[in-house]
């Protein structure tokens, strides 16, 4: 059995290294590719400058140029206000960059409840 399964191996490997052999023999020899590269922009965030990235149709890429700015920060709203907005003061929210956790404070309107509104009587 075990004979068996080394043959098998050593078989594999003569295959392997035939087609290797015949590969190099029939090699075509091609122009020299010339590159053509298309530019994507890759978006950064406020840690990180978005740039350019080219890439060839033959899979060849590299980075250009550095975005000049960072990017946006990216805020999620805190559920929790800072204060709550009553009828008579504005409320404060806070909201974080998920990337760098630096936050912002921003007023909000208090929000008429339609039983807030005064008892009007229509005549
Ligand atoms: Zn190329
Ligand atoms: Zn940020």
């Amino acid at each position: 059995m075990r004979l068996l399964k080394r043959l098998g191996i050593l078989f594999l490997s003569a295959m392997i290294l035939t087609s290797l052999i015949s590969c190099g023999k029939d090699e075509i020899v091609l122009p020299p590719h010339q590159h053509t590269y298309y530019g994507k922009h890759i978006a950064g965030n406020c840690q990180v400058k978005g740039y350019m990235e080219y890439t060839c149709a033959c899979g060849d890429t590299y980075h250009g140029e550095e975005d000049a700015e960072y990017g946006e920060h990216t805020f999620v709203e805190d559920p929790v206000p800072v204060r709550v907005a009553t009828q008579d003061t504005p409320g404060i929210k806070r909201r974080y960059c998920t990337v760098d956790g630096c936050s912002e404070v921003e007023y909000y309107n208090y929000e008429w409840q339609p039983n807030d509104l005064p008892d009007t009587e229509f005549d």
